[in-house]
This record gives C-alpha cells, structure tokens and sequence, in this order.
C-alpha cells in the first residue's frame, strides 16, 4: 500500500500567488511538478507566463510599461521595467497589494489612515525626542524662525546650486525626469485624451472599436475589428511629424534623433502591414486641421 500525501492546497495556492514557483513546491512536497499545476488549475490559477500573456505590455525603447488602475482614484499607474518578465511580475505584485497611486498613498498617510492616528508617544520616547533635541532650539529660538536666518540659508543653499556643491543631487533630479519622460509617462496622458476623443467619435459612427491592440510586444492605439483597421495617433512633437521636423532634429526628451523614431515607427507600421492589418496614421496637426478627418477615413474603409 503506498503512501498517500495529503496536500493542504489553499497553501499551495497562496505560497504560488506569493511567487513561489510550482516546480519548486512540488519538490518542498515532494511530489510532481504536473500535480501541482493540477491543483493550481482546480482553483483557477493560471500558470504565469499565461497571466503574462494576457496583459497589454506596451514596448518602446526596451522599456516595458503595464498600466494598471490606482484601486482608490481608477487612476493610471505606470508599471515599468526593461525587462518584461519583471514588468507582468511588479504588476500582478502590485494588484494583490492594492498598491495606490503615489497621490492616494500620501492621502492615506493623513488622519486616521496615519500609522500614528491616535496614538500617543511613551514618555521614554517622548524623552529620548526631547534629547536630541537639547539645544537646537525650538519655537522662537529655533533659528529657521528668524527670517533674517531662513534668507540667509536659502541665499546659501543657491549659492551652493550656483556653484556646483549641489551638482550631485541636481543630477539625480535631473535624471528622474528625463527618465520618467522618456517612459512616456507625460505623453501617455496627453496622448490618451486625445484617443479618448477619436474613440468616442468612431463609436458614434456606430463601429466597436478596442482601445489598443498588441502584436508581438508591439501595441497599437486604435483598432476597429469591422474594418480591420488600426489607427495610431501620432503627437507632433513625440513622433517628431515629417511636415515639422527634419531628419536630424534631436529629440531632447527621447534621446533620438527624428530620423531614428521614424526608423522606430517604421517597423511598428510593417510588423502591424506584415500582419494583414489596415494602418492609419493620424497626425495631430491633421487632426486639427480637418475635424472630419477621421469621418473620411472611416468612410474610406467602410466603401471596401
Ligand atoms: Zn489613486
């Protein structure tokens, strides 16, 4: 008669959840690796290069970015990483964290969502901040209260930044941003409310329209599965528009040069063409210029 193992499986669905791998599982209870995925799958777990499979991973110069929505505000949440294994993981931690956006976590921070809302310091504490604070002074003998003193630290810290004492941490400021820019994290907003329009417009024409369609690693802005056709909304500036900008334009905030993100358009056009989509490019200024603009193109399909 042969030895049969009792699986605690709730456990082996959470310890999965957590990250643990079902190989690794099997062998901390010694048993096969299919037999876990067995259970996995009796309680609706999917493997995780499924649930990776299933997410809108957008690519843009090797940076891998999910969008996921804040679980307080609905807000966008930008999940980045170069590496899009890491991008799926960080976003599914993030979902069984109900991790907030930066703006709602500092909210929470506030009033009874304080780790400290009423509560009280011990008086050992209260003494031990009442020792390192001996002689720096408070309230009125607190120098940053004087603002004599308070201008003359501030003329201090500018003369500091003036002089290059501050280069250090200028950099690390300056860096933040270009990389937080060059995730498009500014555009996607600015992007997105500009698609949002062209979406509302399209469903008036009374077309089902699906916001962003992926191929490969590759994501598209609009498609319209009744035309097979795909549109994508190019910002002027962001895909620095032929009409506007020469070849050797160099984009500050993308780090390339014009003629190298039409070289990076390019191929997203012949990978969506290579596919057997219809492709629509609609440049901003265009869009301005002509408000039926995309009443044409829908039309133009719609005759075939
Ligand atoms: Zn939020």
């Amino acid at each position: 008669m042969g030895l049969k193992i009792i699986l605690d499986e709730g456990f082996i669905v959470n310890e999965y959840k957590k990250g643990k791998s079902s190989l690794v599982l099997g062998k901390e209870l010694g048993v096969s690796k299919p037999t876990i995925l067995k259970i996995l799958k009796k309680h609706g777990v999917t493997k995780k290069r499924d649930r990776c499979k299933s997410l809108n991973i957008k690519e843009e110069y090797n940076r891998f970015t999910i969008i996921k929505k804040c679980p307080k505000c609905q807000k966008d949440i930008l999940i980045t990483s170069n590496n899009p294994t890491i991008a799926c993981r960080n976003y599914f931690n993030s979902v069984s964290k109900k991790s907030l956006c930066k703006k709602c976590s500092i909210e929470l921070q506030k009033g009874e969502g304080n780790p400290f809302y009423g509560k009280k310091h011990t008086d050992k504490s209260k003494q031990e901040i009442s020792n390192s604070r001996k002689g720096k002074g408070v309230g009125n003998n607190n120098s940053m209260s004087n603002p004599t003193h308070r201008e003359k630290a501030r003329i201090n810290l500018k003369k500091k930044w003036d002089n290059g004492e501050m280069e250090h941490a200028r950099k690390i400021m300056s860096d933040k941003l270009k990389e937080t820019r060059k995730l498009g994290k500014i555009k996607s907003v600015i992007r997105s409310k500009k698609e949002k329009e062209i979406i509302k417009e399209i469903r008036k024409l009374g077309y089902k329209v699906e916001h962003s369609l992926r191929i490969d690693s590759k994501i598209y802005d609009i498609y319209i599965p009744k035309l097979n056709l795909v549109i994508e909304y190019n910002g002027d500036y962001w895909h620095c528009n032929p009409k506007k900008y020469k070849e050797d334009y160099y984009h500050q905030v993308k780090s390339k040069t014009a003629k190298e993100l039409w070289e990076y358009d390019k191929v997203k056009i012949d990978l969506i063409r290579g596919n057997g989509y219809n492709l629509e490019i609609v440049w901003e200024s265009d869009l301005k210029e002509d408000h039926t603009l995309i009443y044409k193109l829908i039309k133009k399909y719609d005759k075939r």
